[in-house]
């Protein structure tokens, strides 16, 4: 007898476990499956996703249900859209070898007639968003007078997305007599309050302990100024290069902003947010799934239900507001018996949300130290070292081998594996050779000047048309810098100050001697004038719909599409003067890979 026969599962139950390739019940399982199906009970169970808990409630559902009717007589509430999708696909799997079991999802965002007409031909198990099930109920589309089950699953999100009203109205729509079994990672009061309200002395099963993050994913914390927020992220990438992973931000236009940052610096990101169109969003989510895409920009509430099991990193580009928000994030990790890390790049003023999470977690972090560029090469060296020792040679190349032996005759092996590798290293080395270390303890408080920097003078200013936006991209493009080597941008009437990097000083001030913009001469000057800068760059972030809109230029072209298109641009060809595109170009095309 193999472990999930001695759960008490049928016969055709015990075939789908087979052929979906489960070897061992989980924890989840091996606790709440017995339970559920030999006693008619509620249950609280508190358990991470990832941990097998679909199927914990999936089995016992599929095996009590009464085929040979059609009415419907379970409800599964979920957060999400992507969550529905995934426990009605997970159903269908466990029910393929049970004839005439039909769950149906019931969401948002798609043809409410569709859907009506799908519980019409008999959904005996509709799983469902809280808002859509609440409308369908309101325009008497569904029939759940008669369920005997109701599944509330990750009860702590749907409470924080603010379904409280909408699941307490559903449940009012329910039989008293029905078994309720809530899932939930975490237990906060609301969700301690819905139990109370609504369930009848539920047996409660805890999988690790309550409140705790997946044991299998180690904490990280790297300490930065907030300036160097973006260059610890790329850093981080660039130091394990088959990162597969989430990074969070805290708001929309940030989850936008750092997503087309690494586009635009070559990396196979996007981003993953509400004010993208649910189209959009399918299509981000579909890259990401086939790994076309390596690092996926989100917000909070966009990334709930994210079903992606081998994700090795997640990133916590900013903290949440919410603390015990931590654990959604890092529970994306971690997932299916696999292990993850969690990364937090934080201020000094932001320490003490780590002590707080630790207590949450019960675990402690790890301090590490952003790696140097030297140590991002050695790490990427040997990753070119390993990835030919796997390739597959393809014997096409065959045609091609006496040609390619000229060229090469007279390099001994040596020198070959020599040059072979620094193709690649290179570049890559530049980039590195002078950047400077970013976790820097003794670094200046936030808001404070940076490193060695310097402060000038030009004379032109809002009268010239210039708001500092399009006074920073003016400046980025005349002196061939990166996005963020100007900075402090102070647009005054008639003049206006900005900052970069003392190491590029001798550029700005040699790029403007006798330089003339529409036929008038640009003065640039060192200064030690502060500008009175009161607002950052002229306050009030970024006008217009750059990074608002979403859609418009959308992060969605960028992971695969940008890759291929970069890939005929060795860097070698146009040596525009432009030191960060070339060597941005080899980064893409290691990139281009997978
Ligand atoms: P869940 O926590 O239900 O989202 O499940 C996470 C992933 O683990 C899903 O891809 C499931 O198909 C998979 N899974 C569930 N139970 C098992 C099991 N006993 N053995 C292996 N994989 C499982």
């Amino acid at each position: 007898m193999n472990k999930f026969e001695q759960l008490g599962l049928n016969p055709s139950i015990l075939k789908a476990v087979e052929e979906m390739g489960f070897t061992d019940p989980s924890e989840i399982q091996e606790k709440a499956i017995p339970v559920l199906l030999n006693e008619d009970t509620d249950m609280v169970a508190l358990a991470q996703t990832g941990t097998g808990k679909t199927a914990a409630f999936g089995f016992p559902l599929i095996q009590k249900i009464n085929v040979s009717k059609k009415h419907t007589q379970a409800l599964i509430l979920s957060p999400t859209r992507e969550l529905c999708l995934q426990i009605t696909n997970e159903l269908k799997n466990y029910s393929k070898f049970e004839k005439g079991l039909n769950p149906v999802a019931i969401y948002g965002g798609a043809s409410i007639t569709d859907q009506a007409r799908q519980i019409e031909r008999g959904a005996q198990i509709i799983v469902a968003t809280p808002g859509r099930m609440q409308d369908m109920i309101n325009r008497n589309l569904v029939d759940i007078s008669k369920i005997e089950y109701c599944v509330l699953d990750e009860a702590d999100e749907m409470l924080n997305m603010g379904f409280f009203e909408d699941i307490k109205a559903i449940l009012s729509h329910t039989p008293k007599e029905k078994h309720t079994w809530l899932f939930s990672a975490t237990m906060p009061k609301e969700v301690a309050t819905i139990a109370k309200k609504f369930m009848r002395t539920p047996i409660e099963i805890t999988v690790g302990s309550k409140n705790q993050g997946t044991s299998n994913v180690s904490h990280e914390f790297y300490l930065v100024n907030s300036r160097q927020r973006y260059e610890a992220l790329k850093r981080l990438a660039d130091a394990n290069p088959d990162i597969f992973s989430v990074i969070f931000c805290r708001t929309k236009r940030d989850t936008q902003k750092v997503a087309e940052k690494l586009i635009e610096d070559g990396y196979s990101a996007a981003a993953l947010h509400g004010d993208l169109s649910q189209n959009q969003r399918d299509l981000v989510m579909k890259s990401f799934r086939s790994k076309q895409i390596q690092m996926l920009v989100a917000t909070d509430v966009a990334a709930r239900g994210i079903d992606v099991d081998d994700i090795t990193h997640v990133i916590n580009y900013q903290l949440p507001d919410e603390i015990e928000t931590y654990t959604h994030r890092s529970g994306r990790t971690g997932r299916a018996g696999k292990s993850g890390v969690s990364m937090v790049i934080v201020t000094k003023s932001e320490m003490r949300k780590i002590k707080s999470i630790e207590r949450i977690i019960q675990q402690k972090f790890e301090q590490k130290d952003i790696p140097d560029g030297m140590e991002i090469c050695r790490v990427q060296l040997f990753h070119l070292a390993n990835d030919i020792k796997e390739t597959k040679i393809n014997p096409e190349i065959e045609a091609y081998l006496p040609g390619i032996n000229e060229v090469l005759e007279d390099f001994t092996k040596e020198e070959l594996i020599k040059k072979f590798f620094s193709v690649e290293f290179t570049r890559f080395f530049n980039y590195y050779k002078n950047s400077e270390g970013l976790s820097s303890p003794s670094a200046p408080a936030e808001g404070g000047s940076y490193g060695d920097s310097t402060r000038y003078f030009i004379n032109v200013g809002s009268k010239d048309g210039f708001d500092w936006m399009s006074l920073k991209d003016f400046l980025k493009a005349t002196l061939d810098l990166g996005r963020d080597d100007v900075y402090k941008v102070d647009v005054k009437d008639s003049f206006s100050f900005f900052n970069t990097d003392s190491k590029h000083t001798e550029t700005v001030l040699s790029t403007f001697k006798d330089f003339k913009h529409q036929g008038r001469f640009i003065n640039v000057e060192e200064t030690t004038d502060t500008g009175g800068r009161g607002k950052r760059g002229g306050g009030g972030g970024r006008k217009g719909g750059k990074f608002n809109k979403g859609g418009g230029k959308s992060d969605f072209k960028g992971g695969g599409r940008r890759r291929s298109d970069s890939s005929g641009d060795s860097g070698k060809g146009k040596r525009t003067g432009n030191r960060n595109k070339n060597i941005e170009s080899s980064i893409k095309r290691r990139r281009s890979k997978n």
